[in-house]
């Protein structure tokens, strides 16, 4: 038996996916396509010799009946309309990230599935699949460095093409959000945005670095740099600090070189090859799942905590002030998906 998955939107993360399920993951195809750009979903078709058909649109991909899953990639105002469809279908809809462009569409979507009585949402968090943050979450879960009290944290990108407005905090910063309340089993109570010295290096008008103050439940403090036009590579650091010591994120293995005076290690510049491998994993984990009737990933209950946030940063940095994050309470039918959050 195979998963047959239904790929809405073709565009580079859409045939980043359909290229792993179809030539490196096991247990599915893509069975249909669609794209507002139907040619480039027909090259996508022919390139990677799918056997799938080209639909019109997405809802048709959701209804097609050969269709068991959708995998949701087209443009981020898309994602809300096409998540609703798969849950009205009934179908297990592995989305990219954002779930919804708003914390309401979030909900929405949240209040869909659990009046659906069965979880069908996964949002495309990747980096809770990275070896590097999984070996991290190992020691901090088993106490290594005693209960964590601060994390420290950079978000570094050699440039930022196409990002405009708030996109440092709501398109880059997000994946800091998800990984760091799964990291340390918590959630963010409040945030805060300091904006230092903009660099001239950023496209006009666009504020770059942020640094944002998270504080959660239990008390932590995580304190992130956001710097998308630094310049010299993708760069992403995590430190924690706990009461006992310090556990860091491990850099992306590269050779060191010694030569000429020099000790030397290279330094990624695309944000794809420090994740490649995370998407695999994904993935893979997403189909393996789906195929046993499970959804253990990030959820939309995950999707909706994200998009509170990212509103709280964003209003955080209009007002100067520090904004209180407010969640209702996480459904019962979240429990069992999603255990990690303490009491
Ligand atoms: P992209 O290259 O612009 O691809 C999006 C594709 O969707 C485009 O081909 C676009 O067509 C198409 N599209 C737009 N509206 C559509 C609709 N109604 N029906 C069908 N197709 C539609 O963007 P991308 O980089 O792949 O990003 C796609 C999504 O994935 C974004 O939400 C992004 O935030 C997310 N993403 C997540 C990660 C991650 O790390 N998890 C990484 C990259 C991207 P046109 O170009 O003709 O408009």
């Amino acid at each position: 038996m195979v998963l047959k998955i239904g790929v809405i939107g073709t565009g580079a993360i859409g045939q980043d996916h359909i290229r792993r399920i179809t030539h490196s993951l096991t247990g599915a195809e893509i069975v249909a396509v669609t794209d507002v750009n139907k040619e480039q979903a027909y090259t996508v078709v022919e390139r990677e010799n799918l056997n799938a058909k080209v639909y019109e649109n997405g809802h048709d991909v959701i209804e097609a009946d050969e269709v068991d899953a959708v995998i949701v990639t087209s443009w981020g105002p898309t994602h809300e309309e096409f998540v609703l469809a798969s849950i009205a279908a009934g179908k297990p809809v592995f989305c990219e990230k954002p779930l919804a462009t708003t914390a309401e569409g979030c909900k929405k979507i949240v209040d869909a599935e659990i009046a659906h009585g069965k979880p069908l949402v996964q949002v495309g968090f990747m980096r809770r699949y990275d070896k590097s943050y999984r070996q991290l979450k190992k020691v901090v879960d088993a106490g290594k460095v005693g209960d964590p009290l601060m994390v420290h944290c950079a978000h570094r990108a050699p440039s930022a093409p196409g990002f405009s407005g708030d996109m440092a905090l709501t398109d880059a910063f997000v994946h800091e959000i998800d990984v760091l309340r799964w990291l340390l089993n918590d959630d963010y109570v409040s945030a805060q945005v300091i904006l230092p010295r903009n660099t001239r290096l950023a496209d006009k008008g666009l504020q770059d670095p942020h640094i944002v103050l998270l504080e959660t439940k239990q008390g932590i403090r995580i304190d992130t740099e956001i710097f998308v036009n630094c310049q010299y590579g993708y760069d992403i650091q995590c430190q924690v600090v706990g009461e006992t010591g310090t556990a860091n994120l491990p850099e992306p293995s590269s050779v060191t070189i010694r030569s000429e005076t020099k000790l030397s290690t290279d330094i990624l510049v695309d944000w794809k090859d420090r994740f490649i491998d995370s998407y695999d994993v994904e993935l893979q984990e997403w189909i393996n799942s789906t195929m046993k009737g499970e959804m253990n990933g990030p959820s939309a209950w995950d999707g909706y905590v994200v998009a509170v946030t990212a509103d709280a940063c964003v209003k955080a940095k209009e007002t100067g002030g520090i904004v209180p994050i407010e969640m209702p309470e996480r459904p019962a039918f979240y429990d069992k998906l999603d255990a990690f959050i303490k009491a």
